[in-house]
């Protein structure tokens, strides 16, 4: 496997970078740590002749407790007193990211945006040209769901659950200016699988914003994969709670690593604020993702199991978040 020569352009300003991505539209990508991005183009999945790098946008780094840029390693949000005092759930999803070689370059913007996966897709050129291409590349057809004309490759980021059950918002700069969306605002879950965001083209995700009220929340964060010191997620649960007393005065719930998009489940969680988390009521949520989630069998582990492990996984969530547990990972 080579990668094919491309351009690569510096920019240092986040307009000048904008200003590329418009200039080669169609034509180029952004590149952050390139963990992900430069072994799919390895694979020629989706090849741009122009590479837009990210590291001398200043404007892209830096950590607050409030505020994380795009370009922020992963393992800098890792090691971020203030971030493992303030938002543990972040920090304990971020900890389960990879291997600490990926995190120490990868980045938050880049993981955010990790291309969705599938094992008819993460292959050579020649392992997909024996087999025949797929519509997320070079092909028209979907090996898994055949009769459809959509792509089911999965949402494999351990952030996005995290950062979405404490209500970050991403900034974005385009073309047309900024705008703030929640997290999972950033997915296209209505669209055709193939493109992931709701991205306009050459939109950047200049940072994540945490906001105040979610400091401190209880909070936990899940993953089922196979190799525990390696492997993306098939499944990861992220719960996050604020309780008065024994009640509970909020509480998020969102799941990633098994649909092509992550996804919380408020109209579930939101009717027990107020009342008291128990064994009971988790079991009833729990039950209810199970019977609502529907993983297809694109990755190692088989999608009925992935299935029953969502309900034993978000029990063990929303378990992690009682008055008397305190954070867990
Ligand atoms: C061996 C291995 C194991 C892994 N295991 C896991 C795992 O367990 N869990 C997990 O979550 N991930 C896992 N990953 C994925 C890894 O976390 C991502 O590769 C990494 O976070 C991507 O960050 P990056 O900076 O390298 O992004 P890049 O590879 O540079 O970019 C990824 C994508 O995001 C786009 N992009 C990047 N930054 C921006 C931006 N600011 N604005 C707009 N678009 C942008 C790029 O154009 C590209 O399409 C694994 C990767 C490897 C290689
Ligand atoms: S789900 Fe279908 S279209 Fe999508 S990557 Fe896999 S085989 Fe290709």
């Amino acid at each position: 496997m080579h990668l094919d020569p491309f351009e690569l352009h510096r920019p240092t300003t986040v307009d000048e970078t904008v200003r590329l991505a418009r200039e080669f539209a169609g034509q180029s990508d952004y590149l952050a740590g390139g963990t992900d991005l430069l072994p799919n183009y390895k694979m020629h999945l989706n090849v741009r002749p122009h590479l837009i790098a990210l590291d001398r946008v200043d404007e892209l780094v830096g950590i607050t407790p409030e505020r994380i840029g795009a370009m922020a390693r992963l393992a800098d949000v890792e090691r971020e007193p203030t971030l493992r005092a303030g938002f543990p759930g972040v920090v304990s999803a971020v900890g389960e990211i990879a291997t600490p070689l990926v995190r120490a370059g990868g980045t938050v913007g880049g993981n955010l945006l990790v291309e969705t996966r599938c094992f008819f897709f993460n292959q050579s050129y020649f392992w997909r040209q024996s087999l025949g291409f797929c519509l997320k590349a070079d092909g028209d057809k979907c090996h898994v769901v055949p009769q459809k004309e959509k792509c089911y490759a999965t949402f494999s980021g351990d952030l996005a659950p995290a950062l979405a059950v404490v209500d970050a918002e991403v900034e974005i700069a385009g073309p047309e200016g900024r705008r703030r969306v929640p997290v999972l605002g950033l997915y296209d879950a209505t669209g055709d699988g193939i493109k992931r965001t709701r991205l306009a083209p050459g939109e950047l995700a200049v940072a994540v914003h945490l906001p105040k009220a979610s400091r401190g929340r209880r909070a936990s964060y899940r993953k089922l994969r196979v190799r525990p010191s390696f492997d993306f997620p098939e499944l990861g649960v992220a719960a996050a709670a604020s309780f008065d007393g024994a009640r509970l005065s909020s509480l998020a719930l969102a799941v990633g690593g098994l649909e092509t998009y992550p996804r919380r489940f408020d109209a579930l969680t939101e009717p027990l604020v107020g009342e008291t988390l128990t064994p009971e009521r988790i079991d009833k949520v729990a039950e209810e993702i199970r019977r609502q989630v529907r993983p297809v069998h694109n990755t190692f582990l088989a999608p009925d199991y992935r299935k029953r492990m969502a309900g034993v996984f978000v029990r063990r969530a929303l378990g992690d978040l009682g008055p008397s547990s305190g954070n867990a990972s």
